[in-house]
């Protein structure tokens, strides 16, 4: 297993965890690893560029490849591609397949844990997504057959630091921005927050979501300031689709409610132009 970037702290307690390659840790390692592949199956994205410094020799590979995920708009860079936007997560995806080939047995905790973390994650905790009582009665079943969700749950959403907190205070607080005419909040994070925060990889997952929760807002964007660009998420309600705007506009995509993308420019300016291109899409959205 081969990751672009470093795993998340929150998924490093998970079995098997500690045997995947991180690209960008050990370079070398993982060149050889791609270009001695017969077969790669790459999960959870559809989109090249994805792949990160990995992107190169990923597509130039002449392994077989194959995609399984659940993104909208999947781009044509597989032998064969199984993609399924109904799904709310690669997990319940990967779980049809491995039944299918008859295995699938949850039993097997090490299985059945990393399912549940795929779909809670991707829901955050059946908030959102297009989950459905299918994905209802696969976790019921994982329950029943012994995973430990309130183990997991703690593990997951309760495992951060105080600088964590405290910068998620200080997000809200300080670089917070609303915008009412457009039912839009946004948050942006500079170098300089990040690093007077201790900021770690990972730490400000979930800031995105916070201002949906307010009172007439379906729109949401979360700006970090990184070395030379912007990386920007998105989250919406409704049928306000974050993926289009961050594929239009970001370079980017994701789903309907949940997307992200990235803008080669300074804060300031990525800032601006936030504003300018949301109008344009906000009133194209609402004058349908
Ligand atoms: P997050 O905001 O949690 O990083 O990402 C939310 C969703 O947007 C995920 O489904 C992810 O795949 C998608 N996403 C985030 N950043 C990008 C990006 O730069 N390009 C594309 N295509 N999708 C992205």
């Amino acid at each position: 297993m081969m990751t672009p970037n470093n795993l998340q702290e929150f998924l490093k307690w998970m079995d098997g965890a500690d045997k995947i390659e991180v690209f960008i840790k050990h370079r070398e390692r993982c060149k050889k690893l791609i270009e001695n592949a017969d077969l790669i199956v790459m999960l959870d994205f559809n989109q090249p560029d994805r792949l990160g410094e990995a992107e190169k020799l990923v597509t130039a590979s002449k392994a077989q490849k194959v995609i399984i995920d659940h993104h909208l708009d999947p781009h044509d860079f597989a032998h064969l591609l199984i993609s399924e936007s109904s799904k709310c997560s690669t997990s319940e995806l990967v779980h049809g397949l491995v039944t299918e080939m008859n295995g699938g047995d949850f039993r097997n905790t090490s299985y059945s844990e990393a399912l549940y973390v795929g779909i809670v994650t991707d829901t955050s905790n059946f908030e959102h997504g297009t989950y459905t009582g299918d994905t209802l009665r696969m976790v019921a079943d994982m329950i029943d057959t012994g995973i430990n969700k309130d183990k997991i749950l703690d593990l997951i959403y309760n495992n951060f630091s105080a600088s964590r907190m405290r910068l998620q205070g200080f997000a809200l607080n300080q670089r917070m921005t609303m915008i009412p005419d457009f039912q839009t909040a946004y948050i942006y994070l500079t170098k300089e927050d990040l690093s007077s925060f201790d900021y770690e990889k990972g730490d400000s997952e979930g800031f995105v979501n916070l201002p949906l929760s307010i009172k007439g807002i379906i729109f949401t964007a979360l700006f970090i300031e990184k070395e030379g660009f912007i990386k920007l998420s998105f989250r919406s309600k409704g049928d306000f689709p974050a993926n289009k705007f961050a594929s239009r506009y970001f370079s980017g995509g994701g789903h309907m409610n949940a997307s992200g993308g990235d803008y080669h420019n300074t804060l300031d300016n990525t800032v601006t132009y936030f504003h300018k291109v949301l109008k344009e899409f906000y009133k194209e959205h609402f004058q349908k």
